[in-house]
């Protein structure tokens, strides 16, 4: 992208101070690690002109460049619940009422880590004195520069967002990996809060702190979707750039800060839903919370909400879940129909997936070598009306362009060991 090819040295950087304040420690969801855990590769699907298509089973962690929202997704399950079932066991009127509330302490100090995470402590005095009960809070590192503002306004302009897209949704977009991000945000931390209060007095805040009401959420009753789902909206937007860090406590231990708290009236020592309320309705209330975070998880990925496509380059195929396999090769034993009218390559890949689905070891993964004979048998008798179930294939280690490549080789190994298999024109080019 034209804007960002002209990145700032680090030598800038460092001149500016804000980067080396945090030590280099605090960042935001999905710019960390990824565990051992989740590396491994599984098919979870196949698109229409025959690629299959590789997924990782989730580590759900705020660190993992793959599976962040699914962490972020569950911390905004939890707080939408417990929101929820505070503000149902309030009485009727103003005390249901919940507002979107930004706590700022005092810019002029520089914050460490450590401090970030400690002041927050100082955040909560500043709500309570400014009428606030309790409330969940999001901690934040961050705020967009000018530099950031200008190229979310400008890329929205060009029409290459909505006009309601997100500063930091926008920037994750266009940026490659944290560094480049770096350059349009500046380290401000400050405290978010869905915050229970009645009223906001602004004016009651501690000197040099700025508490602030961005809105009030809609009202709640316990049946109404939309009310859930401006929680999670809100809650989610938030947490996809809460902080993600560790500081050194007094002892020089190592803690890693947590990204989402609760205080006041809302913390688990003062309210515990499970005894305030039914079974019945804690349970409503918790589906409720999370189909809510479903919906909205759904609006921040993606608006379109049409059919998925094929992730490969220039394939614009629908995506098909692996429970369609089956059908799509019911005509297999002549070779006919779908999987006939596939280029070679394609056959091979989508046969090799049936074959993995099966039983055949990937690379990395193979406990011991798997019986020739045996797997012959099973991989070579035709798909249509067997009972396969392809629900729970053995995870693949490697990059996923040499899972393919072994997908494709397995396929054309056993294509070829197929009586009555005739190979299409382009095989034989
Ligand atoms: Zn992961
Ligand atoms: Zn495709």
């Amino acid at each position: 992208m034209e804007m960002m090819a002209d990145p700032a040295g680090r030598d800038d950087m460092d001149a500016r101070g804000w980067n080396t304040f945090y030590e280099g420690t605090v960042q935001i969801p999905g710019y960390g690690k990824r565990p051992d855990r989740c590396r491994d590769y599984t098919p979870v699907g196949f698109c229409e002109d025959g690629h299959v298509h590789l997924g990782q089973s989730s580590c759900q962690t705020r660190f993992c460049p793959s599976h962040w929202r699914d962490w972020t997704e569950r911390a905004v399950v939890k707080i939408v619940e417990r929101l929820a079932a505070y503000r149902q066991v309030q009485p009727m009127g103003p005390q249901k009422r919940l507002s979107h509330v930004v706590v700022s302490p005092p810019q002029d100090d520089r914050y460490s880590a450590r401090a970030m995470y400690k002041t927050r402590t100082d955040a909560y005095d500043a709500l309570r004195d400014a009428g606030v009960r309790g409330g969940s809070i999001v901690t934040h590192p961050f705020r967009v520069n000018e530099d950031g503002k200008h190229l979310c306004r400008t890329l929205r302009q060009q029409g290459e967002f909505e006009e309601n897209t997100g500063d930091w949704r926008i920037l994750r977009e266009v940026t490659d990996g944290f560094d480049e991000l770096e350059e349009y945000i500046t380290a401000e931390p400050h405290y978010h809060c869905l915050a229970a209060a009645e009223d906001i007095d602004s004016a009651a805040a501690p000197d040099d702190w700025i508490v602030e009401r961005i809105r009030t959420f809609s009202a709640f009753h316990p049946r109404d979707s939309e009310a859930y789902e401006d929680m999670a909206r809100t809650a989610y937007y938030l947490l996809t750039h809460g902080a993600v860090g560790s500081y050194l406590n007094g002892d020089s231990e190592l803690v890693t800060g947590t990204t989402t708290t609760y205080f006041g009236e809302v913390h688990p020592n003062a309210f515990n839903p499970s005894e305030e309320l039914t079974t019945a309705l804690w349970d409503r209330i918790q589906r409720e919370a999370e189909a809510a975070v479903g919906v909205s998880v759904e609006d921040e990925k993606d608006g379109d909400g049409g059919q998925a496509e094929c992730p490969r380059d220039d394939c614009e195929a629908l995506l098909r879940p692996l429970e369609d396999l089956d059908s799509y090769l019911s005509d297999v034993r002549q070779y006919e129909g779908w999987f006939r009218s596939l280029d070679f390559e394609q056959q091979c890949e989508i046969w090799g997936l049936w074959t993995w689905l099966g039983d055949t070891p990937p690379p990395g993964r193979a406990t011991e070598p798997p019986g020739e004979e045996d797997g012959e048998k099973r991989h070579d008798l035709p798909p249509g009306g067997l009972d396969r179930t392809p629900d729970k294939p053995t995870g693949a280690v490697g990059d996923k362009q040499r899972v393919l490549t072994w997908v494709r080789r397995l396929g054309r190994k056993r294509l070829h060991q197929k009586p009555g298999y005739e190979p299409p024109e382009d095989a034989r080019a």
